[in-house]
């Protein structure tokens, strides 16, 4: 039988939070658990450094964090290959291979870079001039993660939508110009809900401050969730609300309790006719949220108090990766021409 090669990755820029477990890590479980796919899950460190190159004291400390985020939801180092993307340094040379065929106005044009443009600094002007050869780079460098591993597959949140065309056209360009089909064309893998809300309504980032996330304490989530924007419409307590003008608590309901239809007319209708006022069904959906993630956060904890056990796990998963890197980059230099000489 063969398997599908899934491939996808995290920034260890901070602990994860429920866009990333809705978004993506739901359809991560789904391949590692389904027969027939062969998944590859990395700690992208290098991608850390393109917005925060400045300042790396965290970054070694935020590897755990993610590796134990990882773990506590049921990411399975039996059935997936967990690995940090800087101990793969094949990685990075068919990065600087595919940068010399990948025409400029490709990583100039890309959507994305606008919002990384803005994450740097508020002014536009001095953001500019943070913008790094590397950060122009950033899918150049996730088309080259994906690709040593020669992903069909990449489960992702929708934010990476165009990283991934732009991984194909990679792969694509390489196949005409070496004249070969060595690599696959990489397609995303969305979940039902592949672009979650923060509590500002915004898309929830780890570096936005406006995310839960799966490790905090019940009394975060719930400080949190009060924070969310409702529907703006309702003045009074005594105003009948609107489901479909809620912001943010309504669609984490639908998410949250999405299999309990009674639930979720219980919360409809006790809004519509001004049952309960938006305080009140936030503090309800805080405690559904703490429900769904007590679990993961018990076991996370356990996880966290053996710090040995999760680098044997990382130290495993970087070997298995690392001898399937050696052999994509031996054949890639073998398909340009690239092979050492005299050796
Ligand atoms: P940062 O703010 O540092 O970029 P991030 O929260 O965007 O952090 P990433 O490490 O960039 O997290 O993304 C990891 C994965 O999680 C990607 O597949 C991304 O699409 C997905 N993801 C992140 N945030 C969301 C969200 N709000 N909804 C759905 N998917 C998300
Ligand atoms: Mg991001």
């Amino acid at each position: 039988m063969t398997t599908k090669r899934i491939m996808s990755g995290m920034r260890p820029t901070g602990r994860l939070h429920l866009g990333h477990y809705f978004g993506a890590l739901t359809n991560w479980l789904h391949f590692q658990n389904s027969g027939g796919f062969d998944p590859y899950f990395s700690i992208v460190d290098w991608h850390a450094l393109t917005t925060k190159y400045q300042d790396t004291s965290e970054v070694k400390g935020n590897i755990f964090e993610i590796a134990l985020d990882w773990l506590c939801v049921g990411i399975d180092p039996e059935k997936a290959t967990i690995y940090v993307q800087s101990a793969i340094p094949e990685i990075a040379e068919l990065h600087l291979l595919f940068s010399m065929f990948t025409p400029h106005n490709w990583v100039e044009r890309e959507p994305t870079l606008k919002d990384m443009v803005r994450m740097l600094d508020n002014d536009e002007h001095a953001a500019q001039e943070k913008v790094t050869y590397g950060l122009l780079g950033y899918p150049v460098l996730m088309a080259s993660d994906i690709l040593t591993f020669r992903g069909e597959l990449v489960p992702v949140g929708k934010d990476q939508e165009s990283h991934l065309e732009f991984a194909r056209d990679v792969a694509r360009r390489f196949n005409h110009l070496f004249k070969t089909d060595y690599f696959p064309e990489p397609q995303p893998k969305f979940t039902e809900t592949p672009l979650l809300k923060g509590v500002d309504g915004l898309k929830m980032g780890k570096s936005f401050n406006n995310d839960i996330k799966i490790a905090d304490t019940d009394s975060d989530t719930a400080k949190r969730v009060k924070q969310m924007i409702t529907d703006r419409t309702r003045i009074a307590k005594s105003d009948p609300g609107h489901t479909d003008l809620c912001e943010v608590p309504w669609p984490w309901y639908n998410i949250i309790d999405r299999d309990k239809a009674d639930v979720l007319a219980l919360v409809k209708d006790e809004c519509e006719s001004a049952k309960i006022g938006c305080v009140d069904c936030k503090t309800r959906l805080a405690g559904h949220i703490n429900d769904a993630f007590r679990p993961f956060r018990e076991k996370r904890e356990k996880l966290a108090s053996d710090p040995d056990q999760v680098r044997k796990i990382l130290e495993h998963g970087n070997a298995k990766a690392r001898k399937v890197a050696k052999e994509t980059l031996s054949e890639v230099r073998e398909i340009m021409g690239m092979t050492t000489w005299p050796t």
